[in-house]
């Protein structure tokens, strides 16, 4: 009889209406990450989602620690199969929550029975088990108002099940469930972590990169496939884009005034993200921007850059200290990656003195030698697209 994993579905539940759809892609995005992991059927049942292993030796700590980066969930928790027998539910139990009850002073047990067959109640269950529990771990004991450890038992159809505690998911809503969004990702530490943000919020992403070889190097491109790869732990599958940047950088820096080589570079951006978002249905474009940061990231000049664009720039990232970027970027485990020491496209043409509160006027007047609709569609005709999957 095979351990089950069992998630419980987050803010999903709220939404009256949508849950049905909601649960739908939950279940195919799980369905989906777990494909390379092994054979498992997934099914939902009052708001919770039953993960089984299909096959023998399946790997369910593989599993486990996949589903706990899956948005739309929760809590997720173990559960270990025995047969529907009450001296073998108990034996599982002191054997399976050994770890739990050498921690607590205080348990107690709750049951519940789908399989209305099964000769003891629910209250009748607990009890036994209770008992026997109370005896194994004579250092704990039995508190039904306030108890410090509280067991799960489920008799179901084939099997009855002894649940782990449970863990913290990763939260959010299930990607997909709130359409489709173009994200900027550079090789630094910001883009990533906004990219996770967005995710966490039910969006599926398309990650851009802008790319100026010989510039940038090929390693510097490397960088970003292994952080888009990554990120697909959280994401899903992604296609990455990756855009030819180096003729306009050049023109950029033959025929414009240098303090505004950055404020026009990013207004191509915006360009060039617009039109990968139009063909693919995207409604917003993600950046990692944060107030202040930088010369490019004062309010004048991020009025500057989206007035090229239509469409929201989500910049869930504007109003945290970096020290708190940092640790989401170490959490979602992009860190180490960010902090590879290549070039990005933005460090190459850094003018010496940058505007830093520039006019919008002055700015169209700077970029105005440019040939900017052919530019935006040269680069665009020659984007390299990288399928990113899990490992
Ligand atoms: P990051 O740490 O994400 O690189 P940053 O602090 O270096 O950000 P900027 O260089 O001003 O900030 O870039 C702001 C945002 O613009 C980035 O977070 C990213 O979303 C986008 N961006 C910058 N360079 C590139 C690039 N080469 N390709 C794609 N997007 C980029
Ligand atoms: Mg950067």
């Amino acid at each position: 009889m095979n351990d089950i994993i069992l998630l419980k579905l987050g803010e999903i539940v709220l939404k009256g209406l949508n849950r049905k759809s909601f649960e739908q892609k939950l279940m195919s995005n799980v369905r989906r990450r777990l494909e390379p992991i092994g054979k498992f059927r997934v099914y939902c049942l009052q708001s919770t989602v039953y993960v089984e292993a299909q096959e023998d030796g399946a790997d369910m700590d593989a599993a486990f620690a996949a589903l706990k980066k899956v948005f739309g969930v929760i809590k997720l928790s173990r559960a270990a199969a025995c047969e529907k027998d009450r001296d073998a539910i108990a034996a599982l139990a002191i054997e399976y929550l050994r770890e739990d009850m050498e921690r607590v002073r205080s348990f107690k047990v709750e049951s519940k029975r789908s399989d209305k067959s099964f000769p003891l109640t629910s209250i009748q269950l607990s009890q036994y088990v209770g008992g026997l529990l109370a005896e194994a771990y004579p250092n704990v004991q039995v508190d039904v108002h306030e108890p410090e450890l509280t067991v799960h038992l489920e008799v179901r159809d084939l099997a009855a099940y002894v649940h782990a505690t449970p863990v913290p998911g990763a939260g959010g809503m299930p990607v997909g469930s709130n359409g489709v969004a173009v994200t900027l990702l550079s090789g630094g530490i910001d883009s990533p972590v906004s990219t996770y943000m967005i995710a966490k919020r039910g969006v599926r992403l398309i990650p851009v990169h802008f790319f100026s070889f010989p510039y940038t190097s090929q390693q510097a491109k490397d960088k970003v496939v292994d952080l888009g790869r990554q990120l697909t732990e959280y994401c899903g599958r992604m296609t990455l884009e990756v855009v030819p940047f180096t003729h306009i950088q050049e023109e950029i820096r033959d025929k414009c005034p240098e303090e505004y080589f950055t404020l026009i570079m990013r207004r191509f951006m915006m360009r060039i993200a617009k039109r990968i978002a139009d063909a693919n249905g995207a409604k917003a474009v993600v950046t990692g921007e944060n107030l202040g940061q930088v010369a490019s990231q004062t309010m004048e000049a991020m009025a500057s850059t989206q007035a090229v664009i239509d469409m929201p720039v989500l910049q869930p990232l504007i109003g945290m200290d970096k020290e708190e970027i940092v640790t989401l970027a170490r959490k979602i485990g992009t860190f180490e990656t960010s902090i590879l020491p290549y070039e990005d496209c933005c460090t190459v043409f850094t003018p010496r003195h940058p505007r830093t509160h520039p006019k919008l006027k002055d700015v169209e007047a700077a970029e105005s030698a440019l040939d900017i609709a052919a530019l935006v569609d040269e680069a665009v005709k020659g984007i390299e697209r990288i399928r990113l999957d899990h490992e």
